[in-house]
């Protein structure tokens, strides 16, 4: 199936690792040009370099900290300076440390706020004039399952992110007189160097170890694994095609089954 992105232009943010990364990769494989940033310059240049040698496609590599407001709009700028347009925009940071309620501060509560909520709020609002110019766009939102069950010892998550799906819900029916789409997609358990630090590569082949050390977590869920980075990838490139227009104010959970309730 052609889902009608080459040439269409892919911010995709916090991209030097993880889900990300293999979201731009599955937009640059589909013929994206791809804008990607993070704060760790080397980090994000080594990315882009892995994904402009297998997919040939054009990546913008801007380094920036999403959990500023400066951050967020030089990364646009620079975006829409390379590129002349934003069509998709591919939200997402490296999340919040863990913690249970009793052991986090107001420091930490507002840290997790600018860079969860203001994250989402600072980036749609940056690359939304650029969309409507084009009465087209797609904004696919990177949470958590924690949206629809709380996750073990991520309080954080699990007080700041609900509010973001309820937020999408709200600013979804203007964006669509716009022909923009709007959609969360929650990650279960992926291969990530955020759930541990020896997959910082990537990729669904990992050594012995470390799945030892992983098998328990494997365990509590159904599909009895953790998932591919690119699995998640492939999800948001189908949200960012022509083929979902008529997909807006959707959560997308991509989980192996983990999540118990039955919506
Ligand atoms: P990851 O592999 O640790 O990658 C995180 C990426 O975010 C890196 O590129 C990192 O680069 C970047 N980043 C972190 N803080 C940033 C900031 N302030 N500004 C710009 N870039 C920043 O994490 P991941 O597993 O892909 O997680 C991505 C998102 O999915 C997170 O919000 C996480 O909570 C959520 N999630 C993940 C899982 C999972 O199982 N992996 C499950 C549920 C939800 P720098 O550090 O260089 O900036």
């Amino acid at each position: 199936m052609d889902l009608g992105l080459n040439g269409k232009v892919a911010l995709v943010e916090a991209a030097s690792k993880g889900l990300g990364k293999a979201s731009a990769l599955a937009l640059a494989r589909e013929g994206a040009r791809v804008a990607i940033c993070a704060r760790t310059a080397a980090d994000l240049e080594a990315a882009a370099e892995e994904i402009r040698h297998e997919t040939n496609a054009e990546v913008l590599a801007v380094p920036a900290d999403l959990a500023s407001a400066e951050g967020i709009r030089n990364v646009v700028a620079a975006t829409v300076e390379c590129y002349g347009a934003v069509d998709v925009l591919v939200n997402n940071s490296g999340g919040p440390p863990p913690g249970k309620f009793a052991d986090v501060t107001d420091e930490d509560w507002r840290q997790a706020f600018e860079l969860l909520t203001l994250n989402f709020v600072r980036s749609v609002r940056e690359v939304l004039p650029h969309m409507r110019r084009k009465r087209w766009g797609r904004i696919i939102g990177i949470q958590s399952s924690s949206v629809k069950q709380p996750v073990a010892q991520i309080d954080l998550s699990n007080g700041i992110r609900p509010g973001i799906a309820g937020l999408m819900k709200a600013i979804m029916p203007d964006l669509a007189r716009d022909r923009i789409t709007i959609n969360l997609v929650l990650p279960g358990m992926f291969l990530t160097s955020r759930i541990h630090p020896d997959l910082a590569a990537g990729g669904a082949h990992i050594d012995k170890a470390v799945e030892e050390q992983l098998a328990p977590l494997a365990a509590t869920i159904p599909m009895g694994r953790l998932g591919d980075p690119m699995e998640l990838g492939h999800v948001v490139a189908f949200l960012a095609s022509e083929q979902a227009s008529y997909i807006t104010g959707a959560v997308y959970q991509v989980d192996g089954g983990s999540i118990k309730s039955n919506i």
